[in-house]
């Protein structure tokens, strides 16, 4: 196999040669018998190198290779063996392939693979269950074709996959399935759905408790308040002890109602996508009378307030969402600035969208806090609750309005500056009738 062939060769062509000179020098003719010789060679190499194309081209898998003769045998055997060795790599690359392939088809994930254009290439066979897809029929479709729920084609249009998508599953209504993008490669998508029924499931009962708890207090805290409130308009009849405690009852069963509506309110946000209201809102109109409403609350703080209005579009949506969400920022901005201090309000469009930013000289929020102010009963400072008489669900109920209006909030605040609130909406939602 080592064997030197170029020595080889140098050797057995001097051979040749001197044969050929020694059959001229017998019969005279060096010329012609260095030339048949020459061209006898030249026909056998021919040859071994037709045998060789004939193989490569026609042998079956694992035939061997034909038998040849000194380089040519050695040739003949090397091909075969790189061909072994590259057909063992295949394999094993092949059983890499099918396992992978294997395990993704026993997952109870969808994993669905997709073109740059969102055509449908691959997926699994959890993907036929979740999402009912049909092998091979709908190889090549595209997959908003197969999924038709409305938020579906938004979210795959809008490509900001960050958050992932919720929707009920095209196969079983009462199945909830999540499902998560990733782009790849050459902007192709990689598409996870799972199965998430169950946790929808809790989800919807702890919303549904919520709700139906504060439906159900609040009957007989109306009750209460009443007789509450009638005792205090006759505090003359009423022993001189209980007046403050009958005070403080009054005041925490205030409380207590408006953090009852303020849940029913959220309630009522989670249970659908979208507000059953879409029309065009005014928000200039609705903005001076929040503006009018606040100068109120503010009463003696001094606080100066302005409200600043370009453009007149008008945003679709729900007025009362929009008025509650847009009053608890504006009334958070007056709670939180001490007297003698500004607020600004402003609204605009742009390309984007439109804007409303609530500015104010107040307290400012440490920036530890920001993201998770959204929450339900998050507050800074438990302390500054009692005092301001919040809830602590006004942010909660601006992020779900917000959601449902296809806008988003942006926070930031400086502690002893000030805070800025602004919400963004897209310009999907501006409406210029
Ligand atoms: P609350 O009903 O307690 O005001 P919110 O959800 O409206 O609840 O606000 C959550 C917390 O965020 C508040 O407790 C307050 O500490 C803080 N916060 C909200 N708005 C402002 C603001 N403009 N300036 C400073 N802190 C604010």
């Amino acid at each position: 196999m080592n064997q030197n062939w170029h020595g080889t060769l140098i050797r057995h062509m001097l051979l040749l040669i001197t044969g050929c000179l020694v059959v001229g020098l017998i019969s005279g003719h060096y010329g012609w018998s260095l030339a048949i010789g020459l061209g006898l060679y030249l026909a056998w190499t021919l040859k071994q190198l037709l045998r060789l194309h004939a193989w490569l081209s026609k042998h079956k898998a694992d035939e061997p290779p034909p038998d040849g003769y000194g380089l040519w045998g050695e040739v003949f055997d090397s091909i075969y063996h790189l061909q072994r060795r590259d057909q063992r790599v295949r394999g094993r690359l092949q059983a890499v392939i099918d396992r992978v392939q294997e395990s993704t088809a026993a997952l109870r994930d969808a994993v669905i693979m997709l073109d740059s254009e969102g055509n449908l290439e691959w997926w699994n066979r959890a993907a036929e269950t979740l999402m009912g897809l049909k092998t091979p029929q709908d190889s090549g479709q595209p997959v908003t074709n197969l999924v038709r729920h409305p938020r579906f084609k938004e979210y795959f249009a809008q490509e900001n996959y960050q958050e992932p998508l919720e929707i009920p599953s095209p196969t079983n209504d009462r199945m909830r399935i999540q499902m998560l993008i990733t782009r790849y490669g050459n902007n192709e998508h990689l598409m996870l759905v799972r199965d998430v029924t169950r946790i929808h499931q809790l989800e919807q009962m702890r919303k549904d408790f919520v709700a139906n708890v504060s439906h159900e207090l609040r009957t007989p805290l109306t009750v209460i308040f009443g007789y509450l409130e009638t005792l205090l308009d006759n505090v003359e009849e009423v022993n001189p002890r209980w007046v403050r405690a009958l005070q403080q009852m009054h005041q925490q069963g205030g409380r207590m109602q408006t953090l009852l509506n303020d849940l029913l309110l959220l309630a009522k946000l989670e249970a659908t996508d979208y507000p059953s209201d879409n029309q065009p809102v005014v928000v200039s109109t609705l903005l001076q009378t929040i503006t009018s409403d606040a100068q109120a609350l503010s009463g003696n703080k001094n606080q100066q307030i302005n409200l600043d209005i370009e453009g007149s579009a008008r945003l679709k949506g729900s007025e009362t969402e929009l008025r509650s969400a847009f009053s608890n920022l504006i009334f958070n901005a007056v709670k939180y600035t001490p007297a003698e201090g500004k607020i600004h309000i402003r609204w605009w469009t742009d390309a984007k969208g439109a804007h409303l930013s609530v500015k104010d000289s107040g307290i400012g929020i440490e920036t530890k806090h920001l993201p998770r102010l959204t929450e339900r009963f998050y507050r800074v400072d438990s302390s500054r609750a009692s005092n301001t008489g919040g809830t602590g669900l006004g942010l909660a109920i601006v992020k779900h309005v917000l959601l449902r209006h296809r806008g988003t909030l942006e926070i930031s605040s400086v502690m002893g500056k000030g805070s800025v609130f602004t919400c963004h909406f897209a310009a999907v939602q501006l409406s210029n009738v």
